[in-house]
């Protein structure tokens, strides 16, 4: 009953559903050849043509996994994963049963809890979670100027790189990668860092929060066809416990400032409370585009639909926080979002009209 014996059902899972053989480093270790901008002047300055063209060939042409990138990301989920269970304790709550968060294709941006007898819980997290969450937080930050001035992105530019994320997350099977931006630097790159984290540990901590609840005891098997890698199960333990599931999660981030002085926490408690909050605004936004476009989106109705899990978290929130401008700056990105979302549409719309007309375009 160890978290080694989940790793192995993990890694089985992973081959069974053809994803990856292994995630062991390679044996000849090469540099990562994926495309990047090197500069920031670069992102979307290609013709328009070429930029249309990356887009379409996401849905043309289905890409295959990338050990190396699966490989990455489940390195990251290994460091942030005892910080929840350590924080998970702190608050009160204390498990025996062993949980471990591994990366896989499953196309909804909820993590799926799969109960493994006689071992533990497998916390499986969307391959393109992690990827459009930290694609956004850059985008976001660069073309912000409250991050620091000048922005770095144009309006133009973040629009197209943020329809190049969504793309990638609606169409790419959790293969598919944005180009990656430039390294952000100084007080970018940490708070870049700081709100991956703690985003992708909330989406961690529901899930933790559904172990330590004794959820899963009440859950029912859930399967769904529609899986970037065929059907999947998934536990279905009803809206009632999915929402308690998101205050136990806020609970469990909300000790991550413990300790802080006041003007610290002032500081502070605006980004925890912003990362938690974005990845419910990108689930409501990707959602709300998946259904424009006619797209199924993976165990829809397994949770409240996003925005009635954003209105009760931030009310919860409220009552919780410690600093009077704790939600301004999910205010902020929420409204930011939004107001990028004409503009990523209008770049869908175009991949449609050039696939309708039956030719990709050059470039
Ligand atoms: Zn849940």
């Amino acid at each position: 009953m160890t978290v080694e014996e989940l790793r192995d059902r993990h890694v089985q899972l992973l081959r069974d559903r053809r994803v990856v053989d292994h995630l062991d480093p390679p044996a000849h270790p090469g540099g990562d050849t994926a495309a990047r901008y090197h500069t920031w002047t670069q992102v979307a300055a290609e013709p328009p043509s070429a930029l249309l063209a990356r887009l379409v060939d996401v849905r043309v042409r289905p890409a295959a996994y990338r050990p190396a990138h699966l490989r990455e990301q489940q390195h990251t989920l290994d460091a942030l994963q005892p910080e929840v269970l350590h924080l998970a304790r702190t608050a009160g709550w204390e498990t025996t049963i062993p949980v471990l968060a591994g990366v896989f294709p499953t196309g909804t941006l909820d993590a799926l809890s799969v109960p493994v007898p006689g071992r533990g819980v497998l916390v499986l997290v969307n391959t393109s979670l992690l990827d459009l969450l930290g694609t956004v937080l850059k985008i976001m930050t660069g073309a912000l100027p409250d991050y620091g001035a000048p922005a770095l992105l144009s309006t133009d530019q973040a629009t197209y790189a943020l329809a190049e994320a969504v793309n990638a997350h609606l169409y790419g099977n959790g293969a598919v990668q944005a180009r990656r931006l430039p390294e952000l630097s100084g007080q970018r790159a940490a708070l870049v860092s700081l709100m991956a984290r703690r985003g992708t540990q909330f989406t961690l901590a529901h899930e933790v929060g559904h172990v330590l609840s004794g959820h899963l005891r009440h859950a029912r098997r859930l399967t769904d066809p529609h899986t970037p890698v065929g059907a999947l199960d998934a536990q279905s333990v009803g809206w009632p416990r999915e929402h308690e599931a998101d205050r136990v999660a806020a609970t469990i981030m909300l000790r991550t400032l413990d300790g802080l002085g006041h003007r610290e926490l002032e500081a502070h408690e605006p980004y925890v409370v912003g990362a938690v909050l974005l990845v419910l605004f990108l689930h409501e936004v990707t959602d709300r585009l998946a259904d424009q476009l006619g797209l199924t989106v993976p165990f829809a109705g397994n949770h409240p639909p996003p925005v009635r899990r954003i209105q009760t978290l931030v009310e919860h929130l409220a009552g919780h926080v410690r600093t009077p401008r704790a939600l301004d700056l999910a205010a902020e990105v929420a409204t930011w979002l939004e107001d990028r979302l004409d503009g990523v549409r209008e770049w869908f719309r175009l991949v449609d009209d050039s696939l309708l007309g039956g030719s990709t375009p050059g470039g």
